[in-house]
């Protein structure tokens, strides 16, 4: 065998891989690749020092010791200015204008890839390197992930001598990103929000056999030859050079005046929904690259380009019912069904109402034609209906009498806008909800105890509690309908791993509304221990800085509720130890009270509160014996005399910042 016959069938390979990803014609059946793939693959598995770094079998390396590895980047990866309207794009012109004589057009336009910027680096036309933009200075090396995109040639289709740089924006397809999500969702994987985050996510795989599943694809638009400098092009040259290349490059417009740009602006904004990725406004670019030369750039972008922000996307769509749902607290929220429809790049089906005084505001009717946003990468809301296309068919809506949960009553609490069923912890949606949560990331993470293992649970009869979760057995999971040992073994290992937790994470696994992660942790650190917390007065609770009355009444209805009690009781008999100190407050103020008093000079009080709980330190609003340290600042008044007749430690501000940071 000969590495005439390998470069053969790399090129041919090759060949059909840009037909196919960057020519969208494919010339080759996917049977006749695969056959001349694995032919490949088999000579080179017998004559290693064949394989060459272009060949397509070369595009997955798993996970290289350089993966992640912070490269300085040769020339700065700047971003981009941006403008809003057509009148900051003529502010731009006009500033342009006064710095140079030469021509500002043609300008070249293209849609703005809602993805990544990334800078390929090719030496003697073979690919080496990819790096992320990072910080525009220092990027991360991502090579062994880039290799798998195939639109991006492993070797030019020009030999060119020396390093040659390629940038370009990666990205995923709209609708291998809806598929991506809709396998997550049925194997319980969170989804990602929006295409740009899928790709950025698929992209910092560290095994690129991960990367390679994922559809990701490059739209290059810069060129650069750092061996020969003085070959500067214009940029539409530089995007004709990159095809020639072997890459992909966007659509784009070359315009001659300003009233073209509107124009063309309009036109690409109109055909948003139609591109096969997400796009989220266009880039100007000044083509000719002496005038370019001349520009320049100012400290964070360049001169000569600026980038086109379309406005938070809206759609309009048909509000086909309001459903109710319950969450783990017993709030009760209202959420729009809606008439499927693609909103900045995603499917929209669902929209929060938030709670049912909102509906009656903006007088909401089922069958509503209704204007759905998406601000960003945020939940998308129900904007408003349109009252001009309603026929006398919409419906007003009005709160069902009971909870979705079908057994107990919706009730208001005093001001509260989001109304809570009355069966409280009784409630099974909320249990159900609470359960799912307990075993959440924001819960104790029990892996393979995602929501839909919860709802087969539940409907199997086999838990109705979460304390029941550590009642189940081998017998009873492996019975299921597909359950497989591994499945069954790794579950209950994970369960009963559980126990062990820290102490802030179980107090904010059990799900005690306005108790989350940050405020468990600052009740752990007070009272040390669950138990502490649980056998805390209102009034010790209430002294501590940063814990809002809220919180103290919830926990204190909590309390009062048996059936809590009960569930606190079965976990410490499944082996929580409510006793147990946090281990991962180990600061140096670990244990100390501190009081803060007076006008601090330095430091904003939730700065000095942050910082001291940061070491593990505590604040509570009032002076007692169990005050180690009261930091005074100017004026200081009452608190100052208490501490000094109760004998406790008195610091400056600055004597206390010397302690905090000693
Ligand atoms: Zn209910």
């Amino acid at each position: 065998m000969d590495s005439k016959k390998v470069n053969e069938i790399i090129n041919k390979l090759s060949k059909a891989e840009h037909d196919y990803y960057v020519l969208n014609k494919p010339t080759m059946s996917d049977a006749e690749y695969d056959k001349l793939y694995n032919e490949l693959k088999k000579i080179e598995e017998s004559n290693p020092d064949l394989i060459l770094s272009y060949s397509p079998t070369q595009r997955v390396t798993g996970t290289p010791s350089n993966a992640f590895q912070q490269v300085e980047h040769r020339q700065r990866m700047y971003s981009l200015d941006n403008a809003e309207n057509i009148n900051d794009i003529k502010k731009w012109l006009e500033r342009l204008e006064k710095i140079t004589d030469e021509a500002l057009f043609p300008i070249v336009i293209e849609p703005k890839i809602d993805g990544l910027a990334i800078s390929l680096i090719y030496e003697d036309s073979l690919f080496v390197q990819g790096l992320t933009r990072g910080d525009g200075f220092i990027g991360e090396d991502v090579t062994h992930n880039v290799k798998t995109i195939k639109n991006i040639p492993l070797k030019l289709n020009k030999d060119i001598k020396g390093i040659v740089e390629i940038r370009g924006e990666v990205f995923m397809p709209i609708e291998s990103f809806n598929e991506l999500n809709k396998v997550n969702e049925k194997e319980n994987i969170p989804t990602f929000i929006n295409s740009r985050n899928a790709a950025a996510g698929s992209l910092r795989q560290k095994d690129s056999n991960v990367t390679s599943t994922r559809d990701l694809r490059l739209l290059s638009y810069q060129l650069i030859n750092h061996e020969e400098l003085d070959l500067s092009l214009d940029y539409s040259k530089q995007l004709k050079n990159l095809e020639t290349y072997g890459f992909q490059v966007n659509k784009s417009y070359k315009v001659s005046e300003i009233d073209e740009i509107s124009k063309i602006l309009e036109e690409i904004e109109g055909m948003r929904d139609k591109f096969s990725y997400q796009i989220d406004g266009a880039v100007l670019k000044i083509d000719s690259a002496t005038s370019q030369d001349q520009l320049g750039f100012t400290s964070k972008a360049p001169r000569w380009a600026i980038a086109y922000k379309f406005a938070a996307e809206e759609q309009v769509t048909v509000l086909k019912d309001i459903k109710l749902q319950t969450g783990r607290t017993g709030a009760i929220t209202p959420v729009a069904v809606l008439d499927p429809v693609s909103v900045g790049g995603a499917m929209v089906s669902f929209a929060t109402l938030h709670n049912p005084d909102e509906i009656q505001r903006k007088d909401l009717r089922i069958n509503d034609y209704v204007i759905i946003r998406r601000a960003g990468d945020v939940i998308p809301e129900v904007v408003s209906p349109v009252i001009d296309r309603r026929d006398g068919t919409e419906k007003k809506w009005n709160l069902p009498i009971k909870c979705p949960c079908n057994k107990y009553e919706i009730e208001f609490i005093k001001d509260e806008k989001v109304p809570r069923c009355k069966g409280k912890s009784k409630c099974n949606l909320a249990k159900k909800e609470g359960m799912i949560f307990f075993g959440s990331r924001a819960g104790l993470e029990i892996d393979g105890l995602g929501k839909e293992t919860i709802e087969t649970l539940i409907e199997n009869k086999l838990i109705e509690n979460v304390e029941d979760i550590y009642d189940l057995n081998y017998e009873e999971l492996i019975s299921l309908p597909q359950w497989e040992e591994k499945k069954t073994t790794n579950l209950l290992n994970a369960i009963s791993n559980s126990v062990k937790t820290e102490p802030e994470k179980l107090l904010t696994a059990i799900g005690i509304r306005h108790i989350g992660k940050r405020t468990a942790q600052q009740l752990i650190q007070n009272f040390g221990s669950i138990r502490g917390v649980l056998d805390a007065s209102k009034d010790k609770i209430e002294t501590i800085h940063g814990i809002s009355e809220s919180v103290v009444t919830s926990l204190n209805e909590w309390k009062s509720d048996a059936d809590n009690l009960k569930t606190m009781e079965a976990l410490e008999k499944h082996g929580f130890k409510l006793d147990k100190k946090s281990s991962t407050s180990t600061g140096k103020l670990n244990g100390k009270t501190f009081v803060i008093t007076g006008t601090l000079e330095n430091y904003s009080r939730q700065d000095l509160v942050n910082l001291i709980e940061s070491s593990g330190g505590i604040v509570t609003t009032s002076v007692s014996k169990n005050t180690d340290i009261l930091i005074a600042g100017e004026k200081a008044g009452s608190k100052l005399a208490k501490a000094e007749k109760l004998n406790v430690k008195i610091m400056k501000e600055d004597e206390a910042l010397n302690y905090i940071n000693k």
